[in-house]
């Protein structure tokens, strides 16, 4: 059964260990927060520098794993459309909001979404790291110098992940502005 996330909002679930979720992006150029926890412990939680540091980029599509702080796989992208996510910036916040749009009402934002459709699982606001920025499109010049552009992803496109061990998975509809092109679209999902 495929699930809608509304614009600007997140939810949480449960994925065993084996199963696929499959990530959409209905109407095209929006992004979606991913964030993991080891549904045993969830002091154990996905971890963007593990994760550069196995697969050695921060360029990650089919076949890449995505890894938790304590080095054990935690997804790997099976299926992948689009070949353009971001796993260096945090999660859009109040505080985000207050930075980058001074002239647009402050959202709490993904990180906001993610902390109260996490909170049922006994993940607090400090145990959010990084999310996997699914389609979020954010170019590194050689300078180092980062800039967040519009996704490429188009109406349809999507990407899958397998879990490997059992998940408690937070994922959002971002909120900001410049991660998703200025509209705040939905996302779906499906699991199988
Ligand atoms: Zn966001």
């Amino acid at each position: 059964m495929i699930e809608e996330i509304a614009p600007r909002s997140g939810t949480a679930f449960r994925l065993a260990k084996g199963r696929l979720l499959r990530v959409i992006d209905p109407q095209g150029v929006q992004v979606a927060d991913l964030l993991a926890y080891n549904d045993a412990d969830i002091r154990e939680a996905i971890s963007n520098g593990r994760t550069f540091d196995y697969e050695e980029s921060i360029s990650l599509t089919v076949g890449n794993r995505l890894w938790s702080n304590r080095s054990n796989a935690m997804l790997t992208i099976v299926e992948d459309t689009v070949g353009r996510h971001d796993f260096l910036l945090t999660p859009c916040s109040e505080a985000t909001f207050r930075h980058f749009y001074p002239q647009h009402p402050v959202h709490r934002g993904c990180f906001g979404n993610l902390a109260e459709a996490l909170a049922p699982y006994g993940i607090e606001p400090d145990m959010i790291p990084c999310a996997f920025n699914i389609f979020m499109n954010v170019s590194v010049a050689g300078d180092g110098r980062l800039s967040v552009k519009p996704p490429v992803s188009q109406p349809g496109d999507f990407i899958s992940l397998r879990a490997e061990m059992d998940l408690v998975i937070g994922l959002t509809a971002c909120s900001a502005y410049a991660s998703n092109g200025g509209l705040f679209k939905p996302i779906r999902y499906e699991i199988s």
